[in-house]
């Protein structure tokens, strides 16, 4: 699968960094013991980093040789797209629909961002006046330091890196402590597509130690960072400092909501999509279920059958809804909260406990649970839990519903089911979130900007101007004045 190697600036070996095993959710069996990266390791790759987005060959190279890489790279994804889908459910245990799923994903970013890079322009921003003209380009920032966390690995690397090496930067990337296999897989294509050494480094290893020497290193120019809203902004703190750009992708606890006209079974199984699939353990999951008083009883037994059908089990098993948790820890979070919201005066409609079935007792599952009786202010109402676990409340009126929509922190997803737009989109200019979906959920397209409201993140990725998110502009002013200037005269 995947050797005790690391990369470095071009080079495979071994990490100088404790030894770690990365292990499979569903049994615990030992995917890799992997020798993660020190901080020498990271000053190598920034080093390298830094040299290889100054080497003028690739500085100066034209966009569609920078292109080329990114469309082989896709090429190479698609022709490995099963072993790479089965490498990603060995490391974080998704079911090997979603792990695919993921990986085209993958290979879509990539040529998405090849297509960008060959068509970026510059931006001519003023009229000609007398005196002179004047026009901007965009220019790399450097080395980027990525960080990335378990959820969606090949995903949100490739979310980064490809936009970061189209627009001419160095890219070092720290995968999840849980999740190092799919980052260094990829770091094996970019090799054979032929990206120059230095230019991609992948360093596994603690955030606390190789991430956050990562960021603090002096040549490291941004930091683009997906996961926790407090590691978010500790990370902010240190940009700061530094004064260096950062984008921020953090976690949410987004409203899911059913309006009164919505068709009962397509919102039924939209919002049970919205949570459970990828076990819950997704930073858009809709977590939070409001729907109107007059639908609230049918809506709640409808989805509760649905619930009770999906097939939990192991993930590399076809027609598996759930797989199990990232980890034993991981699971033992989602209990607690269970636990305190049945203190706070929660009912467990379905699940609130680990599967009795024998065959699955190594694993880290956790059935499907919906809560409901909740106050908005309990925790479990207001706190991510990113796991399979959706609270539910009716609401009688819109205003109350986008008062209690909002009362949160986050900001990043928000879903509406209605059968009317006009009233859906009235209600979408009012919440409070960077992503709506209306009568669907979950769905994405790279071309489509992303990022969160409030708490939930700084900055957006995906889209054309995704990639200019690892570029600073430089303004070129050019003097027309024949006679020299009038000042000092
Ligand atoms: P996390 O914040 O614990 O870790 C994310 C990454 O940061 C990991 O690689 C980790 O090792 C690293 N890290 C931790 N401390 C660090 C430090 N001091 N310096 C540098 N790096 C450090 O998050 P997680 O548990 O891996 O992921 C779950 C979270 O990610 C959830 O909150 C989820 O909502 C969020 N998420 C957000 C998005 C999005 O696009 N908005 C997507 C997926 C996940």
């Amino acid at each position: 699968m995947i050797e005790d190697r690391i990369f470095v600036g071009g080079q495979w070996r071994q990490g100088r960094g404790a030894q770690t095993a990365s292990l499979f959710p569903a049994d615990q069996s030992i995917n890799v013991q992997l020798h993660v990266a020190d901080l020498s390791d990271v000053d190598d790759a920034v080093q390298a980093g830094e040299r290889a987005w100054r080497n003028p060959a690739w500085r100066e190279s034209l966009p569609h040789q920078r292109a080329t890489v990114l469309y082989r790279v896709a090429a190479l994804i698609e022709a490995r797209r099963e072993d790479l889908a089965r490498l990603q459910t060995r490391d974080n245990g998704k079911p090997l629909a979603e792990t695919r799923a993921l990986v085209d994903s993958a290979a879509g970013t990539a040529r998405y961002f090849a297509a960008v890079c060959e068509t970026l322009e510059g931006e001519l921003p003023t009229p000609r006046s007398r005196d002179f003209t004047a026009f901007s380009t965009y220019e790399p920032i450097g080395v980027i330091a990525a960080i990335t966390p378990w959820n969606s690995p090949i995903a949100s690397e490739m979310q980064k890196i490809a936009p970061a090496l189209a627009a001419g930067n160095a890219v070092v990337v720290k995968p999840a402590d849980a999740t190092p296999m799919a980052a260094l897989a990829l770091a094996r294509l970019y090799e054979e597509a032929g990206l120059p050494a230095g230019l991609l480094s992948v360093l596994p290893g603690r955030g606390s130690v190789v991430g956050e020497a990562m960021v603090r290193h002096p040549l490291v120019r941004k930091i683009s960072f997906t996961g926790g809203t407090n590691t978010g902004r500790h990370l902010a703190h240190i940009a700061a400092d530094k004064l260096i750009p950062t984008s921020l992708e953090l976690g949410g606890k987004s409203p899911t909501i059913v309006l009164d006209d919505a068709d009962l079974e397509h919102a039924v199984r939209g919002v049970a999509y919205g949570i459970f699939s990828s076990a819950g353990q997704a930073c858009v999951a809709g977590s939070r279920l409001l729907v109107h008083r007059s639908l609230y009883d049918a809506f709640m037994n409808r989805l509760q059958d649905v619930v009770r059908g999906l097939r939990i089990g192991h993930p590399e098993q076809d027609g598996v809804h759930m797989g199990p948790l990232i980890s034993r820890a991981h699971r033992e979070s989602v209990a607690n909260y269970v636990a305190s919201a049945l203190e706070e005066g929660g009912r467990i409609r379905c699940g609130g406990a680990v599967p009795a079935d024998p065959a699955l007792e190594l694993g880290n599952y956790y059935l499907p649970t919906v809560i409901e009786g909740l106050s908005p202010q309990a925790r479990a109402c207001r706190e991510e839990i990113f796991g399979p676990v959706l609270v539910a409340m009716p609401f009688d009126d819109e205003a109350s519903l986008i008062a209690e929509a909002n009362d949160s922190v986050y900001g990043l997803a928000a879903g509406i089911w209605t059968g009317d737009y006009r009233r859906a989109l009235n209600l979408a200019a009012r919440l409070e979130a960077g992503t709506i979906w209306i009568n669907t959920y979950k769905k994405f397209s790279i071309s489509t900007p992303f990022g969160g409201f409030k708490e939930s993140g700084l900055g957006r990725e995906k889209g054309r101007q995704g990639v200019l998110a690892y570029m600073q502009q430089k303004s070129i002013y050019l003097g027309m004045e024949t006679a020299p200037m009038r000042w000092s005269r």
